[in-house]
C-alpha cells in the first residue's frame, strides 16, 4: 500500500522497528530515560547541587536552560555561555550528559561545545533554518511540540531534521494550548500512544511546561509511562521558591526522588530497563 503520509522517514510505515540510539550508557527509545534538573541555569551553587543530587540517583541526563525563551522581555533570559560552561562544568564533574535549548542558528557552534543533546523549544519547532541545520550538525535533537501544533506538523518538523541528515531525534510532548487555563498547558496523553503507532522515534514527556504545577507532575508522569512513553523530562529545584523561571512547576529535590520508585513500577510492567535510585523498592510505592 502506498504511503500517503505527507512525512515517510520519521513514519513507521518506512521504518518498522523502534530507533534506538545509546547517550551516556542509556539506550534511549529502548530504555526508560531520565532527563531532570532546573528550568534555568542560574548560577554555580545551584547548578551543582542539584547535579550532584541527580548523580546519587543514578540519573545520567541533566536539563537547564541557559537561553531562555521567556514571554516577556522584562524575564530572567538565562546566563547564555557561562550557564552552557556552568552545565558542562557540573555534567562532567558528575558523569551526566548535558540537554539545553537553543533558540538560535548563530548558536550552533556553541551548543555543539558544550551540550549533548540539543532541545529545539515549543516556540521553535516551526523554525525551519534551523531545524535544518541541526539535521547537519551530528548531535541528538530533543524535538518539543509545538505548543499550537498538530501531530502531523510536529512529525513534519522531524522529518526536516532527519532528512537533513540526522536521526538521533527524541520527540517531546509538553502539551498545547486549549481553552482550558486551570493548568499550564494541556497534557495530550493520548499523543504519545498515537505517535508511537506513527512514527518509530522515541518519544518522552515533559509534565512541568505540560502542566504548570508540580502537584501535577508525578500523577501525570506515571500515566505518560502507562502510554508508552520513553522517558520523561522533569523540572527539578534545589529551592523553588527563589526559582528565577517556572518554580511553581519545579519539583523540589525530595519530590524528585519520592517519584522514582513509583516510575519504577510503570517501568516494570512496561519492560523498560530502570536503574535509578537503587535503596527504593516497592514497599516506597505512595
Ligand atoms: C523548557 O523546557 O524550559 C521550555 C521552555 O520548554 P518549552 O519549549 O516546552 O516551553
Ligand atoms: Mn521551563
Amino acid at each position: 500500500m502506498a504511503n500517503r503520509k505527507p512525512y515517510q522517514l520519521v513514519s513507521r510505515e518506512w521504518k518498522k522497528e523502534d530507533t534506538t540510539f545509546e547517550i551516556n550508557g542509556v539506550c534511549i527509545g529502548k530504555d526508560l530515560v531520565m532527563i531532570a534538573g532546573p528550568c534555568a541555569v542560574e548560577n554555580r551553587e545551584q547548578i551543582f547541587t542539584i547535579s550532584e543530587y541527580l548523580s546519587k540517583l543514578n540519573i545520567k541526563f541533566l536539563r537547564g536552560g541557559a537561553y531562555k525563551p521567556r514571554t516577556s522581555p522584562y524575564s530572567f533570559q538565562g546566563l547564555k555561555t557561562e550557564g552552557l560552561q556552568l552545565l558542562r562544568e557540573a555534567a562532567d564533574k558528575y558523569g551526566l550528559a548535558v540537554v539545553s535549548e537553543i533558540m538560535g542558528l548563530d548558536k550552533i557552534d556553541e551548543f555543539c561545545e558544550y551540550a549533548d543533546i540539543l532541545q529545539v523549544g515549543t516556540r521553535n519547532m516551526q523554525n525551519y533554518p534551523l531545524l535544518k541545520a541541526l539535521g547537519k550538525s551530528g548531535k541528538p535533537v530533543l524535538l518539543k511540540r509545538g505548543m499550537s501544533s498538530t501531530i502531523e506538523e510536529w512529525l513534519l518538523a522531524a522529518e526536516y531534521i532527519v532528512s537533513s541528515g540526522n536521526d538521533r531525534v527524541i520527540l517531546c510532548e509538553r502539551g498545547i494550548r486549549t481553552f482550558e487555563t486551570a493548568t499550564r498547558n494541556t497534557m495530550d496523553i493520548a499523543a504519545i500512544p498515537l505517535v508511537k503507532i506513527l512514527s518509530h522515534l522515541p518519544v518522552i514527556l515533559d509534565p512541568s511546561q505540560g502542566t504548570g504545577l508540580r502537584d501535577l507532575v508525578k500523577p501525570v508522569s506515571l500515566a505518560a509511562i502507562a502510554a508508552g512513553a520513553d522517558g520523561l523530562i522533569i523540572e527539578v529545584h534545589n529551592q523553588p521558591e527563589e526559582a528565577l523561571s517556572d518554580g511553581d512547576q519545579s519539583l523540589y529535590l525530595d519530590q524528585f526522588t519520592d517519584l522514582l520508585p513509583n516510575l519504577r513500577a510503570q517501568a516494570h510492567l512496561r519492560k523498560k530497563h530502570f536503574d535509578f535510585e537503587s535503596s527504593y523498592e516497592f514497599s516506597n510505592l505512595s
